[in-house]
């Protein structure tokens, strides 16, 4: 199951809230699931009754009759069910923590300071002072807002800038930059297909994946993770019927820290006539020996890709999407797609340190050796404690796989006492029993800052399954 898999709240109804509470004890206490190792168990007989079908409670006499309250709404009863359950197994909220000030490779939270592996600024450039230069240059120049779409308030120099360095980065013909990672992926494939279309993506593909899938009213079908043969399979049964075809992929998969195989998509996409598109969000600054992403690390020409799509808010420390590739494409997003159209221009000071961060990441190389050589030595260190690290390859991802939710959720809370900040991703976001812990890397961890999460994250894994003693 992937991170989009979409809540199945959407097909159930909430109990009262005053019913709830009640509900999910008497379910502990009567499935006496409660013994060690059958926390998940538990979890799942608590998700399954503290909503009931939704069909149940919609009668058609409901109908016509307003549209009630919000916490009538099953994604209400969703977040509820997760909050009572925290309740009952006294586990704290792992989600929305405030940070003091700038996170890095330790931030500052309530006044305590901890060590941080929940940042995407893989290169530690958030704090470059190249960044913060070029963000008040460009604020004093041309204020912080370009107030309205580009198409009609127009753009500013930086938005090509930015765009051509993107495009040579890449080494195709062009880019351009969108306001929101998430909204490139939804405008770009709602853009480019349509009814007749097909579009097969990797079942781990990004939530903006799936939504721009369905915008478009393409068919969209999943294939198993990473599984060429059951992508080839997908593409042999429904290739034919349809058009124009589409394979989406991520070039490093934020859940579980592995590679797309792009040399075999590439001969599959060729073979079938689709068209290939590589989410690069977690790529950039990361694979490759010069940081250029997924086609230097494989050394394959980039020009044989498609659609290359990445995110200005990782790496690149900003906020911000952008699509690379042909001039023609970029000429159909820049007068087509909604997000470009209808909604506002790069502002000022992000497309300048985005642009400030593409020149940094192209100046010092050796961020890009050194955020290589952390996710190893994690993923090295991490198997050699014990740790189940999936199918993680040590490229400024590494998941650590634990088990159940509830599980999770109280290491969770346990790690956050050792000062460790790292953010735990239960059901439905993964399957059941795959919850994990995802640790993300970046070019500025000392080893001992890598040592000590590992050794914290094995530590009170064995507490959490009673292999030791509290000290
Ligand atoms: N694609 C992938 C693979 C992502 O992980 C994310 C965000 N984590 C996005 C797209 C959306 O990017 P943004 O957060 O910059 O909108």
């Amino acid at each position: 199951m992937s991170h989009n898999s979409v809540d199945d709240d959407n097909r159930r109804t909430p109990l009262a809230r005053s019913d709830l509470r009640s509900v999910l004890k008497r379910a502990v206490v009567r499935t006496g699931l409660l013994a060690r190792n059958k926390i998940g168990e538990v979890a799942q007989a608590l998700a399954d009754v503290c909503v009931q079908p939704r069909d149940q409670v919609r009668r058609r006499q409901d109908r016509g009759k307003g549209s009630g309250d919000f916490s009538d709404l099953p994604a209400y009863a969703g977040i509820l069910k997760h909050r009572e359950l925290g309740k009952l197994f006294t586990i704290g909220d792992p989600f929305y923590r405030c940070h003091d000030g700038r996170a890095g490779t330790e931030t500052w939270m309530e006044g305590r300071r901890y060590l941080n592996f929940a940042s995407y600024d893989y290169l530690g450039l958030n704090h470059h002072p190249a960044l913060a230069e070029a963000a008040r240059r460009a604020i004093e120049r041309f204020g912080t807002s370009v107030s309205a779409s580009r198409i009609v308030a127009g753009e500013r120099p930086l938005h090509r800038e930015l765009e051509t360095a993107l495009a040579d980065f890449y080494g195709v013909e062009r880019a351009v930059a969108f306001v929101s990672g998430h909204a490139t992926n939804v405008s770009t494939i709602g853009t480019l297909m349509s009814a007749e279309d097909l579009i097969v993506y990797d079942e781990f593909a990004h939530n903006s994946v799936l939504l721009g899938a369905k915008l478009s009213r393409a068919t969209a079908l999943p294939f198993r993770h990473n599984d060429l043969t059951a992508l080839e399979q997908v593409l042999t049964a429904h290739r034919d019927l349809h058009k124009r075809a589409l394979i989406v992929v991520e070039g490093l998969y934020s859940m579980d820290g592995d590679l797309a195989p792009l040399p075999e998509l590439l001969e599959l996409k060729e073979k079938y006539g689709a068209w290939l598109m590589i989410d690069e969000a977690h790529t950039l600054g990361v694979l490759g020996s010069k940081g250029h992403g997924s086609a230097e690390h494989f050394g394959i020409d980039p020009r044989r890709v498609d659609i290359w799509m990445g995110t200005l808010s990782k790496t690149l420390a900003t906020c911000g999407g952008y699509i690379a590739g042909r001039q023609e494409l970029i000429d159909i997003l820049k007068y087509r797609a909604p997000a470009l159209v209808y909604s506002v221009g790069l502002s000022p000071p992000l497309g300048a340190a985005a642009l400030a961060a593409l020149q940094v990441v192209k100046a010092e190389p050796e961020r890009v050796v050194r955020l290589q050589a952390n996710g190893k030595l994690f993923l090295t260190l991490a198997k050699n404690a014990g740790l189940d690290t999936g199918t993680s390859e040590g490229y400024a991802i590494v998941s650590v796989i634990v088990g159940d939710s509830i599980k999770a959720g109280r290491l969770s809370d346990r790690l956050l006492t050792r000062g460790l900040n790292v953010l735990p991703i239960i059901y439905p976001a993964v399957p059941l029993k795959a919850a994990r812990f995802r640790f993300f890397i970046t070019s500025e961890h000392t080893p001992a800052q890598i040592q000590s999460a590992v050794r914290i994250m094995r530590e009170e894994l064995d507490l959490v399954d009673g292999r030791k003693r509290a000290a």
